[in-house]
């Protein structure tokens, strides 16, 4: 670390907010920190090493090689072996280059030309996916977002530079494991600067993508945004409250830059191109839409200038590939057998209420084939999911099916099949409503202490009055018995009785009978002290 002196954060400050808080006690924040002394201040201070210890640790010690990467993403990505294997390399090469600039800080001072990343394909082929797997496998932080959410002053959307920021949230503030994360752009097809002056913003693509390059090439970036005054104050306050020089800035020469979008046009630019220099490709029948990506592969740096990107945006993205989209086997196969596969959240939200479910091939297949309909990619399967599961979701948690099978009917006909399993289940559904009023019960006990003895009469026509109403036991009990216990308080006013039988006739006028319970309580009272 360099002897410089920390820079004084409230230097840092905009003018006018210097101004707005000059001769308040903010200022005083500006003093220098306190030295360490106190137990708690080294605690801090311990606390920070470790953590930075750990996080150097790691990636010092990094020593992963392609194969592998490729390895681990292929228990969670299906298809994509291009994308994974330029991948693979990419990642590889830079983190290996960020260990040996640890290593040899004169390394650090020669020119690197980093391996930012331009991922190319539709939506939904797991283009996010691969680079999330690859940062959780390497433990460094991750953030997305959208490039079209970005102006070039900040103003109207968002500022560039707060992707940084937010990557030191998602380090949980660690600045030192911030910086070696990654980050990654989608979208950035919708700033091309042809196509990206939409009437009422302030800036075209071109200036959020001057303003991109700058990161990724090399940049010091405020921990806290210009705008944001009470994160200003909050790092003054800190920077008081610190026991060592604390970094207000982080540099970005080590986060590693993804940039993703469909690029969906130029597929019929580079046809075009390709055809006019090579005569017969049109011929050889490669003009199907499945082969889009085999063209996106031939994208040259002049395709994506002609399209609308900087020159020098996109010569800082040397490695390029294309994904390709997912057939309907290729969504099967995600259902089947992806370690991250929707399908297993689904299970485990079902084994949330103690349900299980059987899925059959038919099933698969048919999902599968409905999402490929969706022309989304594998976000298809989740939005078909959603829709066969949703009632049996609703539905099953209040039951007593404990276990249930999805096959090719029910996908075809989910309310139809949930309507099937219910009446099947109607007799033990009796139970769990029974149950329901003795929990009720139960829970009223705990909390007035008398208890509610229901008959099997008033049992009968809760349970009645829940099926017509589609009411829950316990939001009937709740409304009917609302103010039982004020009532019951004043007819044990002398502590007695705490036991009160409920039958079908206080269920039909609860309000009723236990108005007349208490003038009885009264009377009798009345006419024992008479
Ligand atoms: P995009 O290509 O638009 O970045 P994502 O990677 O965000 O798409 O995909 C959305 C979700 O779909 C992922 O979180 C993942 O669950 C699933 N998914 C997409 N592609 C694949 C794939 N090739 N293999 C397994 N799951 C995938």
């Amino acid at each position: 670390m360099s002897d410089k002196p920390p820079p004084d954060p409230f230097e840092q400050l905009p003018k006018q907010i210097q101004e707005l808080l000059k001769g308040s006690n903010v200022k005083s924040f500006y003093s220098p920190p306190i030295p360490a002394t106190g137990a708690a201040t080294e605690d801090v201070a311990d606390e920070t090493d470790e953590k930075h210890q750990t996080t150097l640790r790691r990636i010092r010690e990094f020593n992963l090689k392609p194969r592998e990467i490729r390895d681990y993403l292929d228990r969670f990505v299906i298809q994509q072996a291009e994308a994974k294997k330029v991948l693979s390399v990419a990642i590889c090469d830079h983190y290996n280059h960020v260990r040996q600039c640890l290593e040899d800080q004169a390394l650090r001072e020669r020119d690197y030309a980093k391996q930012n990343i331009l991922l190319l394909g539709p939506t939904g082929v797991g283009k996010t996916y691969l680079m999330r797997c690859i940062a959780k496998l390497i433990g460094v932080p991750f953030v997305k977002a959208d490039a079209t959410k970005f102006s070039e002053t900040g103003y109207v959307g968002g500022d560039v530079e707060d992707l940084v920021r937010d990557l030191v949230k998602a380090a949980d503030s660690d600045v030192e494991l911030a910086q070696y994360g990654i980050i990654y752009i989608d979208e950035i097809d919708k700033i091309a600067s042809a196509a990206g002056n939409v009437v009422g913003r302030d800036v075209s693509g071109r200036g959020v993508q001057i303003n991109l390059l700058k990161l990724m090439e090399e940049t010091d970036v405020n921990l806290h945004s210009q705008t944001d005054i009470a994160g200003q104050i909050q790092a003054l306050m800190d920077f008081q409250r610190r026991s060592r020089p604390h970094k207000s800035t982080i540099n970005t020469r080590h986060i590693l830059f993804i940039v993703s979008g469909a690029f969906d046009k130029l597929t019929e630019q580079i046809k075009r191109r390709v055809q006019s220099g090579q005569v017969g490709f049109a011929s050889t029948g490669r003009d199907r839409p499945a082969d889009d990506t085999a063209l996106l592969q031939l994208a040259q740096s002049r395709d994506f200038i002609d399209y609308g990107m900087e020159p020098e945006f996109v010569g800082r993205l040397p490695v390029r590939v294309a994904c390709q989209a997912l057939t309907a086997g290729d969504l099967e196969k995600i259902l089947l057998t992806s370690e991250g596969s929707i399908l297993q959240q689904y299970r485990a939200d079902f084994s949330g209420y103690g349900i299980d479910f059987e899925i059959t091939p038919e099933a698969v297949r048919e999902i599968a084939g409905q999402a490929q309909a969706e022309n989304t990619g594998a976000r298809g399967l989740m939005t078909v999911l959603e829709r066969v599961l949703r009632d049996f979701k609703f539905e099953l948690p209040s039951t007593a099916i404990k276990s249930f099978k999805i096959d090719r009917a029910t996908v075809a006909q989910p309310s139809e099949t949930l309507r099937t399993l219910l009446r099947q289940n109607a007799a033990q559904q009796r139970d769990v409503l029974k149950a329901d009023v003795a929990a009720f019960a139960a829970r009223f006990q705990k909390e007035y202490g008398f208890e509610l003895a229901f008959e099997d009469s008033a049992i009968e026509r809760l349970i009645e009055l829940s099926l017509a109403a589609d009411k829950t036991i316990r939001a009937l009990c709740e409304e009917k018995f609302r103010d039982f216990h004020h009532g019951l308080k004043l007819i044990a006013r002398d502590g007695e009785p705490r036991r009160f039988a409920i039958t079908r006739d206080v269920v039909d006028a609860p309000d009723k009978v236990l108005s007349r319970w208490v003038v009885e309580s009264f009377r009798r009272a009345a006419g024992g002290s008479a």
